[in-house]
């Protein structure tokens, strides 16, 4: 049954820039991004067979058998094991079917994607990703310290920490700008423990540390002397094919789980509407429709940096307008790194047009698609966004309606998927990828579905107990357990300072 018997075929990965030669994805993992500042991507993009399409079975072995089609270097035994480990409940999951499909009506459903050790749907990926580059250490003879560079807008950073807490052979760096995350997202990530973990702050914005931490990557002097003192660096951005295969089974999953309803879906499938930042989750979610899930549009939706929403609309990205910090601040990002991956389908897969955009947007901060390029955008993507007041009211709105609390960054997704029903009449049955629990973004929320009544109480854990106390919705164990943990690191630098920061903190 299914891909057990069915010979794999070897898929090998290419940089969307061209300049570097095809590897096998336990290599493309362990680099993380390209040599020519590419991004590594499938040479081809495969399609779930029959037997594939009509397979049952619980999310561990869903997630296994997709990314068996990817991960060909890979043995469907040893994804298994993998899986089956990362996906755990109650060991790293707090609810058993890992990722539930929430319906509210209408035809409506939320996925939820945030039952795991950080409460943010980044550790679908990262629990799952200290698995895949051990063994890509063992299948390259890797022997170097593996140092895990990440910049985060909040929710990647405390991701990747925990996953790779205490692995051994690797090190997690992270930076974070420290007024550009939540209070709740900050506690996890200045308390975090482990003896290979290390969490710096960056007086700047999300753009500035993810420059920063790409800088560091391309910096030959510095892959120099990282060389000489046995170390190497990956990244747990998702830029890293490690990141996004893992995605991508979720939206199968999100498929099959709406199938074994009553209330079929259509021919034509779903919509699937993402809260999006870096464009990773969304682009998670167009491999899927590539694999052949039947999915109708994907609803991009952006808060008030609405870069990408300017992008599906007009075909134009130009990244020169003013960075506006919001309470969805996972989502305050100018430069969407993985729009290259989409752009390298959008143009046929050719690499020196992406030269050519990506020289553009360096040099003149924007580009503009041609026609075709614009028409392949327009029949997969459509684009809106969400002021800070209508994020609010979004939270408000479900909560009323559907006695459902979301966080500020799915209610970006409601306020948009709002705003198709109304602009296209299109009432396809929709998923909305809900990215992080409520209670990571306790003020916020509260703000918006107790008003007045938060005031009386500015403590952020007694804010948290108090919106339990009114809505009867649980607060996750891992934010509950936040308050009692001593603070271990304090460091703040400028954004400048990250690279010297990196050779102290390596000891090179
Ligand atoms: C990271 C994140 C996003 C944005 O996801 P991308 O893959 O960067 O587009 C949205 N919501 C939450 C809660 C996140 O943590």
């Amino acid at each position: 049954m299914g891909i057990n018997e069915e010979k794999r075929e070897k898929m090998e990965y290419i940089s969307t820039r061209g300049g570097a030669s095809p590897i096998v994805s336990s290599k493309a993992m362990l680099l993380g991004l390209a040599e020519d500042g590419g991004l590594y991507t499938p040479q081809s993009l495969p399609m779930l067979t029959e037997g594939q399409r009509s397979i049952e079975a619980n999310y561990s072995e869903i997630a296994a058998r997709i990314l068996a089609l990817f991960l060909t270097d890979y043995d469907l035994r040893e994804l298994r094991e993998m899986t089956a480990k990362a996906y755990s409940c109650p060991r790293h999951f707090s609810v058993e079917e890992i990722v539930p499909l929430r319906f509210v009506g209408d035809g409506l459903s939320f996925l939820e994607l945030w039952h795991g050790p950080t409460s943010a749907f980044k550790d679908l990926a990262l629990q799952l990703l200290p698995y895949l580059l051990r063994s890509a250490t063992q299948k390259q003879a890797e022997e170097r310290e593996i140092i895990l560079l990440v910049a985060t807008s909040g929710d990647t950073g405390k991701a990747a920490l925990e996953g790779f807490r205490d692995i051994e052979g690797t090190r997690v760096v992270v930076f974070y700008p420290v007024d550009g995350v939540s209070e709740i997202q900050k506690r996890q990530m200045i308390t975090q423990e482990g003896e290979n973990t290390c969490v710096i702050g960056v007086k700047g914005n999300f753009d500035q540390a993810q420059t920063g931490v790409k800088a560091i990557f391309l910096d030959q002097e510095l892959a120099g002397k990282l060389f000489s003192h046995g170390k190497c660096f990956s990244s747990a951005n998702s830029i890293n094919w490690g990141r996004l295969a893992p995605q991508i089974a979720y939206y199968v999953w999100a498929w099959k789980s709406w199938g074994q309803r009553d209330d079929r879906l259509p021919e034509e499938g779903f919509n699937i509407v993402v809260p999006t930042g870096n464009f990773g989750n969304i682009l998670a979610a167009y491999y899927a429709k590539k694999l052949g899930v039947p999915v109708k549009r994907l609803i991009c939706a952006s808060n008030r940096n609405n870069v990408l929403t300017e992008f599906i609309r007009t075909g134009v990205y130009d990244r020169k307008r003013e960075f506006h910090q919001t309470m969805s601040p996972a989502m305050d990002i100018l430069i969407s790194s993985n729009l290259e991956r989409l752009l390298y389908e959008l143009t046929g897969r050719e690499p020196s047009r992406i030269k050519a955009l990506m020289t553009h947007l360096q040099e003149e901060g924007s580009y503009s698609l041609e026609s075709r390029e614009f028409q392949e955008l327009q029949m997969n993507f459509w684009g809106g966004y969400a002021s800070e007041e209508e994020t609010l009211f979004a939270i408000h709105d479900c909560y009323q309606r559907h006695g459902y609390l979301i966080d500020p960054h799915t209610a970006v997704g409601y306020k948009v998927y709002h705003d198709y029903l109304s602009e296209t009449g299109d009432h396809t049955p929709t998923v909305i990828a809900s990215t992080a629990s409520p209670y990571k973004f306790g003020s916020a929320v509260a703000d918006a579905v107790m008003g007045g009544e938060k005031k009386t109480n500015r403590d952020e854990f007694r804010l948290l107990e108090e919106l339990s106390g009114y809505t009867g919705v649980p607060i996750p164990t891992n934010l509950l357990n936040l308050e009692k943990k001593p603070i271990r690191h304090r460091r703040i630098i400028a954004p400048a300072e990250m690279r010297a920061a990196i050779e102290t903190v390596l000891g090179l």
